[in-house]
């Protein structure tokens, strides 16, 4: 049912990549469109479908995947998703223009990661709007040297700052690289970079406040709009769209805690451990004597169900001062005042979860993007502390008590603080989320 005062005449189609760090911030970005007047339908995937009674003021329309197996490999999958979709939304689209000649649709806001949205739109002759959820820095590099192959700045050494943040992403030598794997790799960064060059505007999951000089020289690369409009988890504060169901237990947990005494574990929802790591992991958590509050997701230990890899007398070591749960409510976690300290794979979600609660984080990336994070929560804005090297009880031990209670993780601590109060003027300002609505107003 549409709400009282909602405008029939402007449809706004959100185009989904089906992973959890991806629906998250785009049903998020739906809500805060839907409350500034604009009908929201969603088209996704039918795989990892989202929990359409909670979004109840939105249409959902599944469209046929054709995907056959679960994802391996993300280049591959990715490439598939995109070929398979296409004719299924270009149908569905040309259904929509029909059916919907008074309730016109305004644009298709689409993942980018949905690259062919773009192209399909253009068809249609309608607004496409690319939406990135991870940070400007990360858009920057990839734009600088991922959207377009034939320029890498770390070889021309031309962008010390980008040089620094991408030191650890693999070099792009596309033109020597001929397996499927890094075809698909090839053949998806250019068809992103060229999905968001051809855009009529690109919005980031970021905001002004905190990376100002990643906006600018995302400005100065695109002659497009490029809308800082987040961080969209604060603008839709209820929304929870997760794929695995909240164990809301915690927060009871919680409620009996110190302030700021309890360290949250969780990496997030693809990231694996070896079963090795996880054990020092647990050894770590038992031997750093803070509370903690552990997600693991059931099969993210290789080689286990959930959690029976355990050390035998783990839990009577840790009694009530720890708890594992299988998946949290993060954003609720991190705004509980029992919770101190992050330990993070640095997801873009999680880091902007973390910095708007005024979290500090330790940080211990798994992949390349979340490198690049934790580079700029650790070395830029030295929020974080990072977790480098093979994963060791010790090490565990000695940098959770940094983060949360000794005197050399001071600074970090106090100034998350001074970013959390930046990121709620930011917030609070809508600077970002202004200029967006009015641009969709005006096309
Ligand atoms: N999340 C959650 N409960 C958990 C772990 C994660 O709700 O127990 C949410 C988290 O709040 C974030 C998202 O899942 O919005 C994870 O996104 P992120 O970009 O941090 O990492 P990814 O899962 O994409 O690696």
């Amino acid at each position: 049912m549409e709400k009282p005062g909602r405008r029939e005449g402007r449809r706004i189609v959100l185009v989904l990549y089906p992973f959890q760090g991806h629906i998250n911030p785009m049903l998020q970005l739906g809500t805060m469109l839907c409350s500034r007047g604009f009908s929201i339908t969603v088209v996704h995937p039918e795989f990892n479908s989202p929990d359409t009674s909670k979004h109840p003021d939105f249409t959902f329309i599944s469209v046929e995947d054709c995907l056959i197996d679960e994802p391996g490999d993300s280049m591959t999958f990715l490439s598939t998703l995109n070929a398979n979709f296409q004719s299924s939304f270009r149908r569905l689209l040309e259904q929509m223009m029909k059916r919907e000649a008074e309730n016109s649709v305004v644009c298709i806001v689409f993942d980018v990661l949905m690259y062919f949205a773009q192209s399909i739109a253009a068809d249609f002759k309608i607004p496409a709007i690319g939406v990135r959820t991870t940070s400007a820095a990360s858009a920057l590099a990839f734009f600088t040297y991922g959207g377009n192959p034939s320029r890498d700045p770390r070889l021309e050494g031309q962008d010390t700052e980008l040089n620094f943040l991408t030191k650890d992403l693999p070099a792009l030598d596309l033109k020597a690289r001929n397996d499927a794997t890094l075809k698909a790799q090839a053949e998806v960064m250019h068809s992103m970079g060229q999905a968001m060059r051809s855009s009529t505007a690109i919005i980031i999951n970021t905001m002004d406040s905190l990376e100002q000089t990643s906006l600018a020289k995302l400005r100065e690369c695109f002659s497009i709009p490029i809308f800082a409009a987040g961080s969209f988890h604060k603008y839709a504060p209820e929304s929870s769209s997760s794929l695995l169901k909240e164990d809301t237990n915690c927060i009871s947990w919680l409620n009996e805690q110190a302030p700021k005494s309890v360290i949250y574990v969780s990496f997030g929802s693809i990231a694996k451990t070896t079963k090795n790591q996880f054990l020092e992991i647990a050894w770590g958590l038992a031997d750093c004597a803070l509370p903690f509050l552990w997600v693991v997701r059931p099969g993210s230990v290789e080689g286990c169900e959930w959690i029976e890899g355990l050390p035998g007398g783990f839990n009577e070591m840790v009694k009530e001062r720890g708890r594992i749960v299988k998946w949290a409510p993060q954003k609720e976690v991190l705004a509980h005042s029992a919770v101190g300290g992050f330990w993070s794979h640095c997801g873009w979600n999680s880091t902007l979860e973390s910095i708007c609660e005024g979290i500090p984080m330790l940080c211990r990336p798994f992949n390349a993007e979340q490198c690049l994070n934790a580079r700029c929560l650790c070395h830029m804005w030295k929020v974080g502390i990072e977790l480098e090297n093979e994963l060791e009880r010790g090490a565990i031990k000695k940098a959770t008590r940094k983060l949360m209670v000794d005197n050399d993780g001071k600074g970090t601590r106090e100034r998350m603080l001074a970013f959390k109060k930046a990121a709620e003027i930011c917030v609070e300002k809508e600077a970002g989320l202004n200029e967006l609505i009015h641009f969709l107003f005006s096309l």
